[in-house]
Protein backbone atom coordinates (compact mmCIF):
# COMPACT_ATOMS: atom_id res chain seq x y z
CA UNK A 1 0.00 0.00 0.00
CA UNK A 2 1.08 3.26 -0.58
CA UNK A 3 2.04 5.26 2.09
CA UNK A 4 0.55 8.69 2.00
CA UNK A 5 2.43 11.56 1.15
CA UNK A 6 4.44 13.11 3.99
CA UNK A 7 3.06 16.51 5.15
CA UNK A 8 5.50 19.49 5.85
CA UNK A 9 6.12 19.73 9.65
CA UNK A 10 4.01 22.90 10.40
CA UNK A 11 6.37 25.21 12.24
CA UNK A 12 5.92 25.78 15.44
CA UNK A 13 4.24 29.12 16.06
CA UNK A 14 5.76 31.39 18.34
CA UNK A 15 3.96 31.75 21.56
CA UNK A 16 2.46 35.17 21.70
CA UNK A 17 3.53 37.75 24.33
CA UNK A 18 0.71 38.23 26.42
CA UNK A 19 -0.10 42.03 26.74
CA UNK A 20 -1.26 43.20 29.60
CA UNK A 21 -4.82 43.34 30.17
CA UNK A 22 -5.75 47.13 30.21
CA UNK A 23 -8.12 48.07 32.93
CA UNK A 24 -11.50 49.67 33.19
CA UNK A 25 -10.63 52.72 34.69
CA UNK A 26 -13.16 55.05 35.17
CA UNK A 27 -12.74 58.29 33.07
CA UNK A 28 -12.14 60.75 36.12
CA UNK A 29 -9.28 58.04 37.50
CA UNK A 30 -8.06 57.50 33.67
CA UNK A 31 -7.36 61.48 33.46
CA UNK A 32 -5.79 61.67 36.96
CA UNK A 33 -3.30 58.88 35.90
CA UNK A 34 -2.28 60.89 32.73
CA UNK A 35 -2.29 63.39 34.61
CA UNK A 36 0.48 62.61 36.83
CA UNK A 37 2.54 61.23 34.22
CA UNK A 38 2.17 64.36 32.15
CA UNK A 39 3.52 66.03 35.25
CA UNK A 40 6.58 63.89 35.55
CA UNK A 41 7.36 64.47 31.53
CA UNK A 42 7.03 67.84 31.94
CA UNK A 43 9.55 67.84 35.39
CA UNK A 44 11.78 65.18 33.27
CA UNK A 45 11.33 63.88 29.33
CA UNK A 46 13.96 61.85 29.29
CA UNK A 47 14.52 60.34 32.42
CA UNK A 48 17.58 57.50 32.79
CA UNK A 49 18.97 55.23 35.10
CA UNK A 50 22.07 56.68 37.69
CA UNK A 51 24.14 53.75 37.01
CA UNK A 52 26.92 54.77 35.04
CA UNK A 53 27.24 52.19 31.85
CA UNK A 54 29.12 53.00 28.59
CA UNK A 55 27.65 49.47 27.16
CA UNK A 56 25.42 46.97 27.18
CA UNK A 57 27.89 44.71 29.04
CA UNK A 58 28.91 47.79 31.61
CA UNK A 59 24.90 48.12 31.78
CA UNK A 60 24.46 44.01 32.89
CA UNK A 61 27.11 44.16 35.29
CA UNK A 62 26.54 47.48 37.06
CA UNK A 63 22.23 46.56 37.39
CA UNK A 64 23.67 42.93 38.75
CA UNK A 65 25.59 44.58 41.58
CA UNK A 66 23.15 47.19 41.95
CA UNK A 67 20.71 44.38 43.49
CA UNK A 68 20.05 45.37 47.35
CA UNK A 69 22.62 48.31 47.03
CA UNK A 70 22.74 52.13 46.20
CA UNK A 71 23.26 53.23 42.21
CA UNK A 72 25.96 55.63 44.38
CA UNK A 73 27.88 52.55 45.69
CA UNK A 74 28.27 50.60 42.46
CA UNK A 75 28.88 54.11 40.37
CA UNK A 76 32.23 54.27 42.77
CA UNK A 77 32.75 50.81 42.22
CA UNK A 78 32.40 50.50 38.71
CA UNK A 79 34.35 54.18 38.30
CA UNK A 80 37.61 51.73 38.81
CA UNK A 81 35.80 48.43 37.23
CA UNK A 82 35.32 49.61 34.04
CA UNK A 83 39.00 51.09 33.27
CA UNK A 84 40.45 47.75 33.78
CA UNK A 85 37.43 45.50 32.49
CA UNK A 86 34.49 46.94 30.30
CA UNK A 87 34.46 43.80 28.11
CA UNK A 88 33.30 40.35 28.84
CA UNK A 89 37.05 38.77 27.67
CA UNK A 90 38.84 41.66 30.30
CA UNK A 91 36.47 40.79 33.08
CA UNK A 92 37.11 37.01 32.78
CA UNK A 93 41.18 37.76 32.62
CA UNK A 94 40.25 39.56 36.02
CA UNK A 95 38.56 36.63 37.58
CA UNK A 96 36.58 36.51 40.84
CA UNK A 97 39.69 36.75 43.15
CA UNK A 98 40.70 40.28 40.88
CA UNK A 99 37.38 41.55 40.71
CA UNK A 100 36.26 40.81 44.29
CA UNK A 101 38.34 43.83 45.68
CA UNK A 102 36.82 46.61 42.99
CA UNK A 103 33.29 45.55 44.63
CA UNK A 104 33.87 44.71 48.47
CA UNK A 105 32.03 48.01 49.41
CA UNK A 106 28.60 46.01 47.83
CA UNK A 107 26.15 43.97 49.88
CA UNK A 108 26.78 40.17 48.42
CA UNK A 109 30.05 40.56 46.75
CA UNK A 110 31.11 37.58 47.18
CA UNK A 111 28.03 35.90 44.68
CA UNK A 112 27.88 38.68 42.25
CA UNK A 113 31.77 38.38 41.76
CA UNK A 114 30.60 34.80 40.75
CA UNK A 115 28.25 35.57 38.75
CA UNK A 116 29.59 38.39 37.18
CA UNK A 117 32.47 35.79 35.94
CA UNK A 118 30.32 33.06 34.86
CA UNK A 119 28.36 35.62 32.52
CA UNK A 120 31.26 36.99 31.26
CA UNK A 121 32.07 33.28 30.34
CA UNK A 122 29.12 32.78 28.45
CA UNK A 123 28.82 35.60 26.56
CA UNK A 124 32.49 34.59 25.47
CA UNK A 125 31.80 31.30 24.87
CA UNK A 126 28.10 31.45 23.27
CA UNK A 127 27.67 35.03 22.13
CA UNK A 128 30.78 36.27 20.66
CA UNK A 129 31.14 38.58 23.41
CA UNK A 130 28.20 40.46 23.18
CA UNK A 131 25.17 41.02 25.44
CA UNK A 132 22.17 38.81 23.72
CA UNK A 133 19.07 41.85 24.21
CA UNK A 134 16.69 39.18 24.14
CA UNK A 135 14.45 38.66 27.34
CA UNK A 136 15.25 34.79 27.48
CA UNK A 137 18.56 34.85 26.78
CA UNK A 138 19.03 37.28 29.10
CA UNK A 139 17.91 35.82 32.55
CA UNK A 140 19.47 32.78 31.30
CA UNK A 141 22.15 34.35 32.45
CA UNK A 142 23.90 33.46 36.08
CA UNK A 143 22.56 36.57 38.32
CA UNK A 144 20.30 38.17 36.35
CA UNK A 145 16.64 37.69 37.02
CA UNK A 146 13.31 39.14 35.81
CA UNK A 147 13.77 42.55 37.27
CA UNK A 148 17.72 43.27 36.14
CA UNK A 149 16.53 41.83 32.69
CA UNK A 150 13.63 44.56 32.55
CA UNK A 151 15.91 47.13 34.10
CA UNK A 152 18.98 46.26 30.93
CA UNK A 153 15.90 45.94 28.28
CA UNK A 154 14.04 49.11 28.91
CA UNK A 155 16.90 51.35 30.02
CA UNK A 156 18.18 50.35 26.19
CA UNK A 157 14.56 51.13 24.48
CA UNK A 158 14.59 47.62 23.45
CA UNK A 159 11.31 46.29 25.49
CA UNK A 160 8.88 48.99 27.13
CA UNK A 161 9.10 47.37 31.45
CA UNK A 162 8.16 48.41 34.62
CA UNK A 163 10.82 47.08 36.77
CA UNK A 164 9.52 47.46 40.46
CA UNK A 165 11.78 48.32 43.16
CA UNK A 166 11.41 49.16 46.53
CA UNK A 167 10.94 53.00 45.53
CA UNK A 168 8.33 52.12 42.84
CA UNK A 169 6.20 49.88 44.57
CA UNK A 170 5.74 52.16 47.65
CA UNK A 171 5.53 55.37 45.52
CA UNK A 172 2.82 53.23 43.33
CA UNK A 173 1.01 52.14 46.52
CA UNK A 174 0.76 55.95 47.73
CA UNK A 175 -0.74 57.13 44.43
CA UNK A 176 -3.24 53.97 44.49
CA UNK A 177 -1.84 53.57 40.81
CA UNK A 178 -1.92 49.32 42.43
CA UNK A 179 -3.04 48.09 45.41
CA UNK A 180 -0.55 44.79 44.40
CA UNK A 181 0.83 42.76 47.21
CA UNK A 182 3.89 41.86 45.55
CA UNK A 183 6.19 43.28 43.02
CA UNK A 184 5.25 40.96 40.20
CA UNK A 185 1.73 42.74 41.05
CA UNK A 186 2.84 46.14 40.86
CA UNK A 187 4.53 45.27 37.25
CA UNK A 188 1.05 44.10 35.81
CA UNK A 189 -1.19 47.24 37.25
CA UNK A 190 1.45 49.62 36.17
CA UNK A 191 1.73 47.60 32.86
CA UNK A 192 -1.73 47.72 32.43
CA UNK A 193 -2.66 51.58 33.19
CA UNK A 194 0.94 53.46 32.45
CA UNK A 195 -0.11 54.79 28.54
CA UNK A 196 1.91 53.09 25.97
CA UNK A 197 4.14 55.86 24.74
CA UNK A 198 5.04 56.80 28.45
CA UNK A 199 5.65 53.16 29.44
CA UNK A 200 9.69 53.26 28.90
CA UNK A 201 10.20 56.10 31.02
CA UNK A 202 7.65 55.25 34.12
CA UNK A 203 10.17 53.15 35.55
CA UNK A 204 12.21 56.27 35.82
CA UNK A 205 9.98 58.44 36.89
CA UNK A 206 8.40 56.16 39.65
CA UNK A 207 12.51 55.45 41.35
CA UNK A 208 13.40 59.08 40.67
CA UNK A 209 10.17 60.36 42.37
CA UNK A 210 10.60 57.68 45.45
CA UNK A 211 14.53 58.34 45.54
CA UNK A 212 14.14 62.03 45.83
CA UNK A 213 10.70 63.40 46.62
CA UNK A 214 8.32 60.26 47.85
CA UNK A 215 10.94 59.12 49.93
CA UNK A 216 9.94 56.53 52.60
CA UNK A 217 10.00 57.66 55.80
CA UNK A 218 9.02 61.68 55.36
CA UNK A 219 7.73 61.90 51.99
CA UNK A 220 8.35 65.92 51.16
CA UNK A 221 4.91 66.10 49.87
CA UNK A 222 5.18 70.12 49.81
CA UNK A 223 8.02 69.51 47.16
CA UNK A 224 5.89 66.67 45.19
CA UNK A 225 4.96 68.17 41.16
CA UNK A 226 1.46 65.06 41.75
CA UNK A 227 0.53 66.31 45.63
CA UNK A 228 -3.22 67.26 44.45
CA UNK A 229 -3.44 63.87 42.85
CA UNK A 230 -2.56 62.19 45.77
CA UNK A 231 -4.47 60.16 47.53
CA UNK A 232 -1.87 59.77 50.43
CA UNK A 233 -0.96 63.10 50.78
CA UNK A 234 -3.45 63.73 53.94
CA UNK A 235 -1.72 61.01 55.73
CA UNK A 236 1.83 63.50 55.88
CA UNK A 237 0.44 67.35 55.52
CA UNK A 238 -2.26 69.00 57.44
CA UNK A 239 -3.22 71.46 55.41
S1 LIG B 1 2.00 63.82 47.86
FE1 LIG B 1 3.48 62.91 49.29
S2 LIG B 1 2.87 60.78 49.46
FE2 LIG B 1 1.89 61.58 47.63
S3 LIG B 1 3.30 61.10 45.95
FE3 LIG B 1 3.76 63.15 46.65
S4 LIG B 1 5.40 62.88 48.13
FE4 LIG B 1 4.42 60.88 47.86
Amino acid sequence: MAKPPKTAAKPASKPRKKAPAKKRLKPAEQARIAEIFARFEAQESDPRTELDYASPFTLVVAVALSAQATDVSVNKATARLFEVADTPQKMLALGEAGLKPFISSIGLFNMKAKNVIALSRILIEQYGGEVPLERDKLQALPGIGRKTASVVLNELRIEPAIAVDTHVFRVSHRLELSRGKTPDAVEADLMAIVPDPLKTRAHHWLILHGRYTCVARRPRCEDCVVGDLCPSRRLFVRD
